[in-house]
């Protein structure tokens, strides 16, 4: 399979692969306490291709006491605010060096395209980490104008200051970025970080922490520890001495975490789940919204937050949508992430797939109408393929339940107001997507829509400027924005009288 990558860069990755790894701690390759391992997997056929430990309470203690000591001395918060953006920003530019190295190992441990690997995760992260550590420099307070009884005077401002040692859980679907986009505005604000990425794919992480350090982070200011969620993660957010929890992943995980941070009163910010609708009305232009909600649904093979999942569709298009995704879907090849030919790769883990395999065969016992794509090369790698389920019942499970995968629901409608009434018609907020040549149906419309991002007549573009996150429960906080630092700050109020 030609992947276009140089030689020196695949040795370089078998290097690293073959390493012993474990948790970067303190600057240093950590010896773990905990004797247990992770397996590591290449999706595309199930082989080895890593181990990395699970962080014990003692891995997870040492991890946050070296940022604690670290944010106490001030080796990263006392530094000008110009000094850490330089270094983020220096980052950044060893990131944008070793892109390719990244993104096959992001491939290789996740399964996703080669060029959703380079272009989205690689590529996006790159303008992310450079647009976070600009607002190192750009943390504001204001000045207020007090009212003090008659005779006195008072000059009162706020001032933003670093919250503390941050705890980063990372899930599986965009290891690095999501990764990067808790740790970079972290660092930014002037934070310490302890990084627990997703059991499923610790790699790029470890690789990125000792990038940080070659950019002139100092030690114990990004810390990693590799593990699962019951042993590792949820130590981490136990540590009495991490101040933030910065979560992405599902909302079970999500409201739990948050229940214990609650407990101690730690902030927390919780990116979690959708179920995302998009509404298909008659006057849409019905080619490009097949080509947007193909890239929508599809991207990441369905394993993306945001996807589109329940699509509605006025009854007067609905049967040429229809017709035109399955004749796409149909044609879509299924393979390898690492060929760059191929639009559907497998699933991040066999746990995953059968999860997924699940919805499908509890649909097909309820006599759900599904049109399914090509199949897999590989019987040992994790794939699902694509499939369209149309006019789901509301009983099935994947109509009401985030699957996670290359799934797609489409449901006729009699008009604007049915959509929206069956799109807001979930326990998630997350995203929507309005497809219409018709602007005063969409300001219309956009309001009535319960979800943290409203895209019209595209879905699912991202930008560090556009603030992210959900209604309902699909999580607290927004990422992203001009004010996306200030998630890591408290806010200090000074009154000084004069
Ligand atoms: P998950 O909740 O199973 O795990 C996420 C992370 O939390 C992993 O690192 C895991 O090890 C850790 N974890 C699990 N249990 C824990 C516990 N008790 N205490 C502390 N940490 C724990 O999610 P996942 O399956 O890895 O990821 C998929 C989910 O992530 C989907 O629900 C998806 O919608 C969500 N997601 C949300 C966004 C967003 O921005 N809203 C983005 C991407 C993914």
């Amino acid at each position: 399979m030609n992947t276009g990558i140089q030689t020196d860069i695949l040795d370089k990755i078998t290097a690293f692969l073959s390493r012993e790894h474990s948790h970067l701690i303190n600057g240093k390759i950590a010896v773990s306490s905990g004797t247990k391992k992770l397996s590591i997997l290449d999706p595309s056929n199930g082989k080895e291709i890593a181990q990395t430990p699970i962080a014990d309470k003692n891995d997870v203690e040492a991890a946050v006491n070296s940022a604690h000591i670290a944010f106490k001395d001030g080796r990263w918060s006392g530094l000008r605010p110009a000094d850490r953006e330089r270094i983020l920003l220096k980052f950044a530019d060893l990131v944008e060096r070793d892109a390719d190295l990244i993104a096959h190992i992001e491939t290789l441990e996740q399964g996703k395209s080669i060029m959703i690997s380079r272009h989205v995760e690689v590529g996006g992260s790159i303008e992310f980490i450079r647009f976070a550590a600009g607002l190192a420099t750009k943390l504001y307070g204001r000045t207020m104008d007090l009212s003090p009884p008659p005779g006195m005077k008072f000059t009162a401002f706020t001032r933003r200051e670093p919250i503390g040692v941050v705890a980063a859980i990372a899930p599986w679907n965009f290891p690095m970025a999501i990764a990067l986009w808790k740790v970079i505005p972290a660092l930014a604000a002037g934070c310490t970080v302890v990084l627990k990425p997703s059991e499923s794919t610790p790699l790029t992480a470890l690789w990125l922490a000792e990038l940080a350090l070659e950019a002139g982070v100092p030690d114990g200011v990004f810390n990693v520890i590799t593990g699962d969620g019951a042993t590792s993660g949820d130590a981490l957010v136990r540590s009495p001495l991490v101040s933030k929890i910065s979560f992405t992943g599902s909302t079970v995980t999500g409201k739990s975490i948050g229940k214990i941070a609650m407990d101690r009163m730690a902030r927390v910010t919780l990116e979690l789940g959708g179920k995302n609708p998009a509404i298909i009305l008659k006057d849409a232009d019905i080619d490009a919204a097949v080509q947007g909600i193909v890239m929508g649904a599809f991207l990441n093979n369905g394993q993306v937050c945001a996807a589109a999942s329940r699509i509605y569709i006025e009854s007067e298009v609905f049967d040429k949508f229809a017709a035109a995704m399955e004749g796409v879907i149909k044609g879509m090849s299924v393979g390898p992430g690492l060929d760059p030919s191929n639009q559907i790769n497998p699933l991040v883990s066999q746990t995953h797939q059968n999860r997924v395999q699940n919805y499908l065969d509890d649909a097909s016992s309820k006599g759900a109408e599904l049109i399914s794509g090509k199949d897999g090369p590989d019987k040992n790698g994790f794939y699902i393929s694509p499939t369209l389920v149309i006019n789901p019942n509301t009983n099935l499970n994947l109509f009401r339940e985030e699957v996670f995968g290359p799934l797609l629901g489409l449901t006729r409608v009699a008009n604007a107001q049915e959509a929206i009434s069956k799109a807001n018609d979930t326990q998630y907020g997350l995203a929507a997507s309005l497809w219409t040549s018709d602007l005063k149906a969409t300001m219309d419309i956009v309001p009535q829509l319960e979800a943290g991002t409203v895209w019209v007549n595209t879905h699912v573009p991202l930008d560090a400027n556009m603030p992210f996150g959900g209604y309902k429960q699909s999580g607290i906080g927004r990422e992203f924005g001009p004010n996306w630092v200030e998630n890591f700050t408290e806010e200090k109020s000074v009154c000084i009288s004069h």
